[in-house]
């Protein structure tokens, strides 16, 4: 790791360099280098060195290494989440739980990445039944992953470790917020597997903006990996576009919370303050608007008003139930998102515009009836900031939900149509009568659709996500008819075509 000590540093940064600052103190963590193109380029060329020997290593080899850095990650989890926590802001415990779920990520990725990935043979078909047809999924070779600041292990580890399982190696460029931990991820990694230090399977370059455009750009690259919001991702996009090189989306949400008349009203209430609330709001597929049927809004409200009114955001000696936003400029927007919702008719149940302070901390708000035009409604806030709205029945709160370019996650409480309100959701994700629960399910495929992005992470298609499908057809013997060679007669295509009468051309 390339950051020099934080007590030395009380210096403002050389242009090459820059610091990464707590969040709650504004005291300077320590310092990291700003990496050019060419300094990119060199660790994607010494990737591509390390993927042949990784791709070499095939799934058993990979497996033992992966599931020895998860040991290391499992035996240094405080001291990484103690990185995330000082980066970020969140409590100690919230990081704590991010890094937990995120070595689950890493022994499913390991774990099924044979089974998902491996060679397999398919039918070929009556018409072509001389071949033995087979379907495997080969690494991509190098994936760049670019990632965000508000989960800044579990977000780029469903990249990371699914990529990595898949058999390729990978240049991460973390959120110049939280460079360090980065350096966490990669220096357990290194201490888990020996070989890295001569094939390195996971390079972490740091900087801002333009260094993740350089890695977009760096030739030898297979694939970007990119998560956060939708305007950085176009731009991720056009640059990608000059080599075309596929990328994976994961942009930001404004997900829905639905309220069915039948719902457990507690359980709801405790789900839409988690959702919308945890991590100072500041999770991409939080809750950021509830539509509750009007025959249970008034008490649904009432819960949701007891339990968010108790909720204390920290200071920098107490860690509270919210840290402080992890990027200070955020509260400008939430501080137009709040003013917007209560001038345009909204009713505050917890808190106000004077929640939200120029110090980055910001205190729970929860404001009803807002209209369906204000921007607390149609933009992501990335705050705790929740919209509560009243709907006639569920098919309102349908409809309103699906009217949103995002598409990322949603919930819904209802004790007897979850499923059949889940199944109408525009949206890559649900849960129900829960919150959040599907992102803890290796098994199931993280991702969105429209403004929130596509390509998925997670499961099977999140290991899929990382390689190339590659199809072989064998031929075992020679067909009596041959269709496919100028020595075709007239005679052979009838009988070709007689065939496919036989075939397909009945009911
Ligand atoms: P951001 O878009 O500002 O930055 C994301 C990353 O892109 C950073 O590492 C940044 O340095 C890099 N970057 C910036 N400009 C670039 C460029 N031109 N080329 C290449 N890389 C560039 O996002 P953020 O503020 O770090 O994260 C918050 C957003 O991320 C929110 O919208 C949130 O919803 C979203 N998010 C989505 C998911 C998901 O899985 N869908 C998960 C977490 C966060």
């Amino acid at each position: 790791m390339s950051a020099t000590a934080a007590d030395s540093a009380t210096t403002t940064p050389a242009p090459d360099e820059f610091a990464s600052l707590s969040p709650r103190t504004g005291a300077e963590l320590a310092r990291y280098p700003v990496h050019d193109g060419e300094h990119v380029r060199a660790a994607v060329r010494a990737a591509a060195e390390a993927a042949a020997w990784w791709d070499g290593l095939g799934f058993a080899g990979r497996r033992s290494r992966l599931a020895a850095w998860k040991k290391v990650l499992v035996a240094q989890l405080d001291r990484v989440a103690r990185v995330v926590a000082d980066e970020t802001g969140k409590p100690f415990d919230d990081a704590r739980l991010e890094v937990v779920l995120a070595i689950d990520h890493l022994d499913w990725a390991a774990g099924n990445a044979q089974k998902v990935l491996g060679k397999r043979s398919v039918s070929p078909g009556l018409l072509m039944a001389n071949q033995a047809a087979s379907v495997a999924y080969r690494p991509l070779g190098v994936v760049g992953v670019i990632g965000p600041w508000n989960y800044p292990v579990f977000t780029p580890m469903g990249s990371i470790a699914y990529a990595l399982a898949a058999g390729n190696t990978v240049v991460f460029k973390p959120s110049e917020l939280t460079p360090g931990v980065g350096h966490e991820l990669a220096r357990t990694l290194a201490e888990a597997v020996p070989e890295v230090g001569r094939y390195p399977l996971l390079t972490v370059v740091t900087g801002f903006g333009p260094t993740g455009a350089e890695l977009c750009r760096a030739p030898g690259i297979g694939k970007i990996a990119f998560t956060g919001s939708a305007a950085t991702g176009r731009r991720v996009m056009a640059a990608c576009a000059e080599n075309l090189v596929p990328v994976l989306m994961e942009c930001g949400g404004k997900d829905p919370l639905i309220v069915d008349a039948d719902a457990d009203l507690d359980a709801a209430a405790d789900a839409a303050v988690w959702g919308g609330m945890s991590n100072a709001g500041q999770t991409c597929v939080g809750v950021e608007r509830v539509y509750v049927v009007d025959a249970v809004a008034g008490r649904f409200l009432e819960k949701v008003r007891a339990t968010a009114a108790k909720l204390r955001t920290g200071t920098a000696a107490n860690e509270g139930d919210l840290g402080p936003m992890t990027m200070p400029s955020q509260t400008d927007i939430v501080r137009r998102h709040v003013g917007d919702a209560l001038s345009s008719g909204g009713r505050a149940i917890v808190g106000g515009a004077d929640s939200v302070r120029d110090d980055g901390r910001i205190d729970p708000v929860v404001i009803a009836d807002v209209p369906e035009e204000s921007v607390a409604v149609t933009e992501e806030t990335f705050a705790p900031l929740l919209v509560v709205n009243r709907v006639p029945d569920v098919d309102e709160a349908v409809r309103r939900a699906n009217a949103t370019g995002y598409g990322l996650g949603a919930t819904v409480f209802s004790a007897k149509r979850g499923e059949e309100i889940a199944e109408r959701l525009r949206c890559g994700m649900v849960s129900i009568n829960g919150v959040i629960s599907f992102a803890g399910i290796p098994a199931l495929p993280f991702g969105g659709v429209g403004e929130s992005g596509f390509g998925r992470i997670h499961g099977a298609d999140g290991l899929r996500e990382f390689t190339r499908a590659q199809s072989i057809a064998r031929q075992r013997f020679a067909m009596p008819i041959v269709v496919t060679s100028f020595r075709r007669t007239a005679k052979t295509m009838q009988a070709l075509l007689g065939i496919v009468k036989v075939r397909h051309g009945r009911l």
